[in-house]
């Protein structure tokens, strides 16, 4: 039975995890306290494009019926999970936010998906998000804006806003969300929860809606590092379905929690904590790290000279894959077609395109067709390629230093809806502290460091590629420390 003060869906996924191995609620019960969350907070959160009840009852049902049978059974077995509408989920609409995919329904399922259904997890629906990954507000969806949990006349993050915004509100335990140059950290800064965004590489993208294949790359939300690690555990490995999913070994990720950080050494980019960065983040970052400091951890300066390329380089190389691979939407092979008032085929594919895609989506398509010309190509793509050769050396270089990085996620606290929208520029540069790992395919994850008026802030950690460990390791020190006050 639920208490009246901690509802079940403001428990942690691992604590959860513990009470129905105890047998002290069920499946049913943990899916009941989401949906009435739901019921009573999605209106004015807007957290879900499409919200799956009658499945997730079904789902939750065999979930109990497995726990009345025993043996061995996956943590994930019976905890609600919201996915973003950018995953392919067989037989539920897959929308990615865009009026173009308002109606697709998907034959087959992501494998981040089935593995985590594999697992036993209870679908609680798909989450809203920017159209197709690009935004950094969950404003830019047709589903409408979602808003931030802790103060909805403010956005809560993108693209992955909604997934986070739903683990936030308990409106979901957990979710995923993909991550091209910020998406799960970002909105997960905002919202108060935890993201990992894992090395490219370690979780297959089979199904995953390509908005920049060489940048994107799924991960975790969660309200604790140990829920982030336990769905990361699930949905991570190589998959022969997608070719540049990496063939390494998937450690126990919930094992690196318990190690200390003696002597971890941790670097502190002197490059990041300068001008544009809001000086109360900047302090609280800070106050993160000395208390690390203080429990073992060491600080080590460290300079990361080409990230000013770096959000110029990311705009560049993600819009360039975008226009490729948004290609596909011509209105032949799926989603909306303009039928009507047409004479030929270039027609219909103008006019699907016209009407199907959003503003921001057609200005990345425009703007990604540009520098893939001829005449601009060097100027612009193969320029940004070589800066980003220069950003990930930069990487390198630190990591011959330290274990791990320690930023910002964003320069600045979660800002009123519609504040940047008018301001493409403005909204890109929000991104200054997260793509860069994108662009390098690092590992990283955002996790709460303590509010400013009441909103959110965000700690990143970044690790060297395929060492999420570090990062777990390192954040899961962080939490207890932080929980206890010293
Ligand atoms: N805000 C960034 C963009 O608009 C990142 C988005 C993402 O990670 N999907 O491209």
């Amino acid at each position: 039975m639920e208490s009246q003060t901690t509802q079940l869906c403001d428990q942690s996924a691992m604590a959860l995890a513990g009470m129905l191995r105890r047998g002290e609620i069920s499946a049913r019960e943990i899916t009941q306290s989401v949906f009435k969350r739901i019921d009573e907070r999605e209106k004015s959160i807007n957290a879900f494009v499409t919200t799956t009840r009658e499945t997730a009852f079904k789902q939750a049902d065999l979930a109990d019926a497995k726990f009345r049978q025993g043996g061995d059974i996956p943590l994930l077995t019976g905890i609600p999970v919201a996915v973003k509408d950018i995953l392919c989920t067989k037989g539920i609409k897959t929308t990615c936010g865009s009026k173009i995919l308002a109606d697709f329904v998907p034959t087959y399922n992501a494998t981040a998906c089935r593995n985590i259904l594999d697992a036993g997890a209870v679908l609680v629906g798909k989450t809203n998000m920017d159209e197709f990954g690009m935004g950094s507000t969950t404003e830019s969806s047709i589903a409408g804006p979602t808003r931030n949990p802790h103060d909805l006349e403010r956005v809560a993050g993108g693209s992955s806003g909604g997934s986070a915004a739903a683990v936030s509100s308990g409106e979901s335990i957990l979710a995923l969300g993909t991550d091209t140059g910020g998406s799960i950290r970002q909105p997960s800064a905002f919202c108060g929860v935890t993201g990992i965004k894992p090395t490219y590489g370690r979780v297959s993208r089979y199904g995953l809606v390509a908005y920049a294949s060489s940048l994107d790359q799924i991960g975790a939300i969660g309200k604790t590092v140990a829920d982030c690690a336990m769905m990361l555990n699930v949905i991570s490995g190589h998959d022969p379905l997608d070719t540049t999913s990496a063939n390494v070994k998937t450690p126990d990720f919930l094992k690196a929690l318990k190690e200390g950080i003696e002597g971890i050494r941790m670097g502190i980019p002197q490059d990041f904590f300068a001008e544009g960065l809001d000086s109360r983040i900047k302090e609280k970052v800070f106050e993160a790290v000395a208390l690390l400091e203080k429990n073992g951890a060491s600080v080590v300066p460290i300079n990361l000279p080409h990230s000013p390329y770096a959000i110029g380089a990311y705009y560049l190389i993600a819009t360039a894959e975008a226009s490729s691979n948004l290609a596909r939407f011509d209105g032949v092979k799926y989603g909306f077609r303009n039928a009507g008032d047409i004479t030929d085929c270039m027609e219909m594919y103008l006019k699907t395109r016209t009407k199907g895609f959003g503003m921001e989506v057609k200005r990345r398509i425009m703007l990604g067709t540009y520098v893939l010309s001829a005449g601009y190509y060097d100027a612009y793509y193969l320029k940004a390629q070589k800066a980003r050769k220069l950003i990930k050396g930069d990487f390198d270089e630190a990591f011959k230093k330290v274990d791990c990085i320690m930023t910002p996620v964003t320069p600045c606290l979660p800002f009123a809806l519609g504040e940047k929208m008018t301001d493409p520029l403005q909204m890109y540069l929000v991104d200054i502290y997260t793509v860069s790992l994108n662009l390098a395919g690092l590992p990283g994850m955002s996790l709460p460091c303590g509010k400013i008026n009441d909103l959110p802030v965000g700690l990143q950690i970044v690790g060297k590629p395929f060492d999420e460990e570090m990062i777990l390791r390192v954040g899961a020190a962080y939490e207890r420390l932080a929980a206890a006050g010293r």
